[in-house]
């Protein structure tokens, strides 16, 4: 009995430590990181930022708005196609 109430509170405690660790978004502070450092919401208002042509995606990083790619992913070929594109 006492063993089955120690167990519960220590994953307790270990949910908490959980969330307290997972970052909030860099931009709005307020949601938890999604990609490269922002929310869902911001990451996706970033990239309609940059695929308009508001913005760059150097430009945001240089400004620490989105957190670097690290290696190649799917998302980082889709900005570059998207800067490929502007600059012709
Ligand atoms: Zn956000």
């Amino acid at each position: 009995m006492a063993h089955a109430m120690n167990g519960n509170a220590k994953a307790r405690k270990n949910r908490a430590a959980k969330n307290k660790r997972q970052p909030s978004c860099i931009c709005c502070k307020a949601r938890s990181v999604r990609c490269r450092g922002l929310c869902e919401h911001c990451y996706k208002s970033a990239l309609y930022q940059i695929s308009i042509g508001k913005t760059t995606n150097d430009e945001l990083e240089q400004n620490q708005l989105i957190l670097p790619v690290k290696g190649s992913t799917a998302m980082r070929k889709a900005v570059e196609a998207i800067e490929a594109k502007r600059s012709l």
